[in-house]
């Protein structure tokens, strides 16, 4: 959740650092060589880390006021939240002999750059980003870490995101402006506090656009809650909102209107049935789950629901839409095996409109004197009482 809320993009340090760092953005550097920073990054994808030496050479041929005397740039990365590791070159197999170097893993090494240009140094990750990017997207992997998805990001948000620089100093005043000043790299950097106390950096790359504002927003058709004005909110919404109506407004599905016409028992799902139809059940069990907020989902996969001690039904209204489902289960109560009705969910829409009453009968000479598990909704339990089966519970 770190990068939600601060998206590298606040960091507090010692005063020194953002003394130092406003000294050296004051300054102008060199043109930087990009065909000797190319060999430097190209061998280190190779190896998979940095040398420490090898990677403040990158630096320096970049932006040569990274060679600051009184700028540590390992201690200043640590402090940024990049880790450093030490590592040793494989003496057949015999660590204990080994010389161990600090080092830096190619990732990291290619945040700790993005964070440097963010500060507002003449920094060119690129070279780094574009051959750890298609690792990134690779289709096998599914998760991604934070620096994977800073760098992901990159040229989307590349000279668009500010960043701020705070002391932890604790201070009593209201900190204003001490100076502002565009750098070489046409990024405004300015100062806030209070006469010689400096409090906060705040550097304004050269494409900063203040962000929209945004305001949260429910639903009315799928019930989530999201952020309007905030493009990754919206775009999960959507991506929520189209799985949510499958069931909340289900649509005549042809698979079910297939087999209406070819079985019988169409709305019936036992551990013989097709995928398709234990998929609508999980995704009725999980809109269950959801609504009640239960921990546990309360149906399988068909691989798992391998039994024939538990049978599902997919109701299904005229048209050929799914608009609920019920799961029973052949268990243990007390001393005795019984079937119990183990959940039911019907969408909203459908409610109270006698899905469960036109076919409580059949499940009533199908499994006998079932019984229900708990806790029971207001609108259950008045369906029961209405059946005369308040006891069954
Ligand atoms: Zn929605």
């Amino acid at each position: 959740m770190k990068l939600q809320e601060n998206n590298f993009r606040e960091f507090v340090l010692d005063k020194h650092y953002l003394l130092v760092l406003l000294e050296c953005l004051k300054k102008d550097t060199f043109p930087s060589d990009l065909r000797v920073t190319d060999i430097m990054v190209k061998r280190a994808f190779r190896m998979g880390w940095f040398l420490k030496t090898d990677f403040e050479d990158l630096l320096y041929y970049m932006d040569s006021r990274l060679d600051y005397y009184r700028l540590d740039v390992m201690d200043l990365s640590i402090k940024l939240g990049i880790n450093w590791e030490n590592v040793c070159f494989k003496n057949n197999g015999n660590a204990r002999e080994a010389i161990w170097f600090e080092a830096i893993k190619f990732e990291q090494a290619t945040l700790l750059l993005i964070l440097f240009e963010r500060i507002g140094f003449q920094i060119y990750p690129e070279a780094l980003v574009d051959l750890l990017i298609p690792q990134i997207k690779d289709k096998t992997k599914q998760l991604i870490n934070e620096s994977e998805a800073v760098i992901l990001m990159f040229y989307r948000e590349q000279h668009k995101l500010s960043i701020s620089l705070c002391t932890n100093d604790k201070i009593d005043f209201e900190p204003q402006m001490l100076q502002s000043f565009i750098n070489q790299k046409n990024y405004k950097i300015v100062s806030y506090g209070l006469s010689e106390n400096l409090k906060i950096i705040k550097i304004f790359p050269s494409k900063f656009r203040r962000p929209r504002t945004t305001s949260f927003v429910d639903c009315v058709d799928c019930g989530i809650r999201w952020e309007k004005g905030n493009p990754s909110s919206s775009y999960n919404h959507r991506k929520e909102h189209k799985k949510r109506m499958w069931y909340l407004n289900p649509k005549p599905l042809p698979k079910m209107l297939e087999e209406i016409e070819q079985n019988l028992e169409f709305e019936l799902v036992t551990h013989n049935s097709p995928v398709w139809k234990h998929n609508e059940m999980l995704i009725r069990a999980r809109a269950f789950k959801q609504e009640l907020h239960f921990d546990f989902l309360q149906w399988h996969s068909r691989k798992k629901n391998c039994n024939s001690d538990v049978e599902g039904y997919l109701f299904t209204n005229q048209q050929g839409s799914i608009v609920g489902a019920c799961c029973f289960r052949f268990k243990k109560v007390i001393n005795d095996f019984k079937w119990v009705l183990d959940w039911i969910w019907v969408c909203p829409q459908e409610r109270r409109s006698g899905i469960l009453k036109s076919r409580w009968d059949k499940f009533k000479s199908k499994y006998g004197e079932f019984l229900i598990t708990p806790p029971i909704s207001e609108s259950m339990r008045a369906f029961l009482s209405k059946q005369g089966e308040g006891d069954q519970i």
